[in-house]
């Protein structure tokens, strides 16, 4: 088949990886030139992401659409929903919830999960008074990824001085969530076919440095009866989204209790140990689910780490994982990325293992 995926960065470059041994044809759509998708063989329409009638042209190239990055604009993915010239998965419905923070956790509360107090915050509403105990922490309601756009608000004083700015733009908007001092972040990957069949491999245990990815550990370190628990959440997320592809679920884990925070509706981050879990990675399953295929039944992976590589100290981790790779567990993915930025992620490397027989040098990447 041919798929058209809007975005083009590291995400699609592994669908890609995956979609043409397959036997598709892979394309993707974005404003970037030179982009990690299409040095892998992606073939690239460079366009704006409100450009109807570019959208319109690639729609009339390809079989199915999918995405990579949620981001688009809301306008461009009402296109999607209403036009009848290729299939669409996930379906752009769940790209607009998971897009705007309080439409995401007003999605969540009516279908009874536990998430974080929450505010909307507008310029109109900003005199009241919000009656979640403090601390805060406050996330712009759109476009926020890696930490970005969020702050820690203590209590009224830190309050005032943050709506001293916050309105500098009129149309900013937030979410107010309460902290939950949570003792475990965990996520949970799904993939969701055409039919409703569901593939979990169960949680997976997620450790953040300075706001962004550091470490996953599969499979998570938690009592079964959670596990459960956070597999049947996200499914039943996924099914009240007539959700097909492959999506990350994260949680915060306190006093026992399990508390979603959000969805992203695509592969995740989290998910990427699935490349060396030595069963089906994420991106495969995304492929064969928005193609049409049946899901496996019978699958067995097996315990794996995942390391992200960002471009702080980019030099110095492509020479350590050149070491540990003299041990087969190891291997490393490379997105292809230009310039090596503070912060930017620029590859991970997984460890077929655990965190006993990891070398200590994989935590020093
Ligand atoms: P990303 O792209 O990293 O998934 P994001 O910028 O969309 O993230 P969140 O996932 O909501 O935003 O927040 C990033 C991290 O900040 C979380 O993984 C968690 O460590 C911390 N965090 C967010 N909300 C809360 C909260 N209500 N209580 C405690 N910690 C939080
Ligand atoms: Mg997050």
């Amino acid at each position: 088949m041919k798929i058209g995926v809007f975005g083009s960065g590291q995400l699609g470059q592994m669908m890609c990886l995956e979609a043409i041994p397959l036997g598709h044809r892979f394309y993707c759509y974005s404003p970037e030139f030179s982009s990690p998708s299409e040095k892998v063989g992606a073939k690239a329409v460079v366009a704006p992401y409100d450009s109807f009638s570019e959208i319109e042209n690639f729609l009339e190239s390809v079989d199915v659409i999918s995405f990579e990055f949620e981001n688009i604009p809301k306008p461009t993915l009402e296109l999607l929903d209403k036009q009848s010239i290729a299939a669409v998965y996930p379906p752009p419905k769940a790209l607009i919830i998971a897009q705007d923070r309080y439409l995401e956790k007003t999605h969540f509360r009516k279908l009874g999960f536990r998430t974080a107090e929450f505010f909307h915050l507008t310029k109109g509403n900003s005199h009241l008074k919000v009656s979640i105990p403090f601390p805060w922490i406050i996330k712009t309601l759109r476009f926020g990824y890696d930490g970005k756009g969020q702050v820690k608000v203590k209590d009224n004083s830190e309050y005032e001085n943050f709506l001293q700015t916050a309105f500098e733009n009129e149309k900013s908007e937030y979410l107010i969530e309460e902290v939950i001092p949570f003792q475990k972040e965990i996520s949970i990957i799904l993939t969701r076919f055409q039919n409703g069949d569901l593939v979990c491999y169960g949680a997976v245990e997620n450790e953040h440095k300075n706001h962004i990815l550091d470490l996953s550990i599969f499979p998570a370190r938690i009592p079964v009866g959670l596990n459960l628990e956070a597999i049947e959440i996200a499914s039943k997320l996924a099914e009240s989204l007539h959700y097909v592809g492959t999506m990350g679920v994260e949680f915060f884990l306190k006093d026992n209790k399990l508390y979603l925070n959000e969805f992203a509706p695509r592969p995740h981050n989290t998910g990427h140990y699935t490349q060396d879990c030595q069963s089906f990675s994420q991106f495969f399953l995304h492929v064969q689910a928005i193609t049409g295929n049946s899901p496996p039944t019978d699958v067995r992976p097996k315990p794996t780490l995942m390391k992200n590589i960002l471009g702080n100290s980019y030099k110095e981790s492509i020479l350590i994982a050149n070491e540990l790779m003299k041990d087969d567990r190891y291997r490393l993915h490379l997105y292809a990325k230009d310039e090596a930025k503070q912060g930017r992620k620029m590859g991970h490397l997984n460890f077929k293992g655990t965190l006993e027989e990891v070398n200590p040098l994989f935590h020093e990447l």
